[in-house]
């Protein structure tokens, strides 16, 4: 069945962009309704309306529509912010747990540290929130790449990799430069190296040694050297 994915657009933004595009082309159901710019609180009733009604598996709320999803009655509906306004409309100071944000440091408009604040005021993991992307609007081809997997992920009611997780406890410097990610084209455990010196968030395209089917690897590096590796199958952006 067709998994059903509520859009919540930006301030004087609009629907049918390249995000909610996106997820639409690639297999879900996107509900993405006109929200009023003016009035938070008519934006909040027709979001929950289109919710009450159509019921999606998952919310995306890009900036001011992230506060929106975090402020409407969504009972265990899954939530993905994108780089959520929500210190500035709605008055959520708290996200339930399942929920995952994006969010880039270089955001010009929400800082990203409203974002850290978010996830440890929840006590939330910290693979909670996904650095990515170099702005604001988060519609760069890493960006929806790594929406649609955070979708995917929660729409089948997985959970995005624990990042504690992926660490050995004995505070090893070396194990930090290494890590691995499961092909998906041939579910072999493959190990790559790490270069912290590219940056916190990486993302780049290899051939699977095993399978030599090409796989886009996403590295997500935290401020304490873990890494979080992901991998999904080389797509064509254009
Ligand atoms: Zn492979």
């Amino acid at each position: 069945m067709t998994k059903k994915i509520l859009f919540l657009h930006g301030w004087r933004s609009v629907p049918g962009g390249v995000k909610s595009s996106y997820l639409k082309d690639h297999g879900y159901e996107v509900i993405a309704p006109v929200l009023d710019d003016e009035d938070f609180e008519v934006a909040l009733a027709t979001a929950q309306a289109m919710f009450d009604l159509h019921k999606p598996d998952v919310i995306v709320g890009s900036s001011r529509g992230g506060a929106l999803a975090m402020n409407i009655e969504s009972s265990d509906a899954k939530l993905v912010l994108l780089c959520p306004a929500w210190k500035k409309w709605g008055v959520s100071k708290a996200l339930r747990a399942n929920s995952v944000i994006l969010h880039s440091r270089s955001d010009e408009v929400v800082a990203f540290s409203d974002s850290e604040e978010l996830v440890a005021c929840s006590g939330l993991p910290s693979e909670t929130l996904i650095e990515i992307g170099n702005d604001h609007r988060l519609a760069d081809a890493a960006s929806l790449s790594v929406m649609l997997w955070v979708c995917d992920l929660l729409a089948s009611g997985q959970q995005i990799p624990s990042i504690e997780g992926q660490n050995p406890s004995d505070g090893d410097a070396s194990s930090h430069e290494e890590a691995s990610y499961v092909c998906d084209a041939c579910g072999e455990e493959i190990v790559i190296p790490l270069d912290l010196t590219e940056g916190s968030s990486q993302t780049y395209v290899e051939d699977c040694p095993v399978c030599c089917r090409a796989n886009t690897i996403h590295v997500q590096i935290d401020d304490h050297g873990n890494a979080q590796v992901w991998a999904e199958p080389e797509q064509d952006y254009d």
